[in-house]
């Protein structure tokens, strides 16, 4: 967070900086079908276009010159279906010497990338899994054998790092919040303590993805849900388990529906336009997707493409530029619509440590969310 505040002061100054953070997606080619995936109600995908070997590494050339320091590679699909090109990008990282986040299925792993990740010290590594069985992993996953396989993988990871006495990559559990696991959050903690995780990171569910079966919770069983949670945070506890878990004891933040509302709803109003600006990744985060096509956020629907301009062109480009206006004059994207609790809270944590900000901008600040969104 210090980093991204400090550039973003400079933003603030007249001084353009590059981006902290990039996410990278390799690849939406993937080898499973999860039920709440935004491919699912996407037919139309066409993976001709995507990125080749060539343009993803130069990537990595040009988003060191502009000062990158961090990597999020996810998807998108998996990236590991993409396996060479993927793994070639990891280590040029860290040859980099930048900070790396790999989110995958881990269902693709070999023996060799198991002992790589460890042996070039990637720093996270991030299995998504949302059941604590391979009953109702499988099914939201959409394939036998991924519980098997995803976990296997991570025993093997967690016993090679032992091996060679390495802290790193830090590896840990994302899980998507639904009715399928809501009860089963204790449990998740505990599987995750058996694989060797050290984190179990929730993540609430986006419903305009899903097809007709419904996932998202419903009033009775979010009015059950804190119980749930409360026993979780204890197991977490017992166990050495870090989690966010506690973040959904309001549980009006489990689902994605209508987010632009709460992030303009948890800015506060300020003169200072980089105060109450409702976001701040267009100015710390490049997005890259698949088939090229770049924005300003983690989140984001519209941009540039990546193949025949530089990051630096885009980055520093008209598109971006009129994003960050908008911002600062509070219009969001549509596409904020879709975003997620995680955002907020850190688009709080950065605004807290921009320059002179006046302490009573954060008085009240919870209970004001809490009162809106109640
Ligand atoms: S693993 Fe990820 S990309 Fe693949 S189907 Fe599931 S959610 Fe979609
Ligand atoms: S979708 Fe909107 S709120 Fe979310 S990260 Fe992007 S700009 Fe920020």
């Amino acid at each position: 967070m210090r980093l991204k505040a400090e550039r973003i002061n400079l933003w603030a100054k007249g001084k353009k900086q590059g981006p902290v953070r990039i996410e990278l997606h390799p690849t939406n080619k993937c080898n499973a079908r999860c039920k709440f995936c935004w491919q699912i109600t996407n037919n139309s995908q066409d993976n001709s276009h995507e990125l080749s070997d060539e343009r993803l590494l130069s990537i990595i050339d040009e988003a060191y010159a502009l000062g990158v320091k961090e990597w999020i590679i996810s998807g998108g699909g998996e990236p590991l279906v993409r396996h060479e090109v993927t793994m070639k990008i990891l280590n040029k990282i860290k040859k980099c010497r930048m900070w790396g986040q790999l989110t995958t299925n881990g269902t693709l792993f070999n023996k060799e990338d198991i002992e790589n990740l460890v042996d070039i010290g990637w720093d996270q590594v991030q299995f998504s899994i949302d059941g604590p069985n391979p009953k109702i992993h499988d099914y939201l996953r959409g394939k036998k054998g991924i519980f098997e396989k995803a976990t296997r993988n991570f025993k093997l990871l967690s016993e090679y790092k032992k091996q060679k006495k390495s802290s790193l990559p830090f590896l840990g559990v994302n899980t998507i919040l639904n009715r399928l696991n809501y009860n089963k959050l204790d449990k998740m903690i505990e599987l995750a303590h058996d694989i060797g995780s050290q984190l179990v990171y929730f993540e609430p569910l986006y419903p305009g993805y899903l097809s007709k079966e419904r996932l998202e919770l419903n009033e009775k069983e979010k009015k059950e849900l804190p119980d749930h949670i409360k026993r979780a945070i204890k197991k977490a506890k017992e166990l050495g388990i870090s989690t966010n878990v506690d973040r959904f004891l309001d549980t009006n933040l489990i689902d994605k529906t209508h987010f632009s509302d709460i992030v303009m709803n948890y800015s506060p109003n300020s003169k200072n336009k980089f105060i109450s600006a409702p976001c701040y990744q267009p100015w710390y985060l490049m997005g890259i997707k698949a088939d090229g096509l770049s924005g300003c956020c983690s989140t984001f629907e519209d941009g540039e493409f990546v193949h025949n301009k530089s990051l630096k062109e885009i980055w520093f480009g008209r598109k971006f530029d009129n994003i960050r206006s908008n911002m600062l004059e509070r219009k969001l994207p549509d596409y904020c619509r879709k975003c997620s609790v995680v955002v907020v809270v850190d688009n709080n944590e950065i605004r807290k440590r921009l320059m002179n900000v006046p302490q009573e901008v954060f008085t009240g600040f919870k209970e004001k969310l809490k009162k809106w969104i109640n």
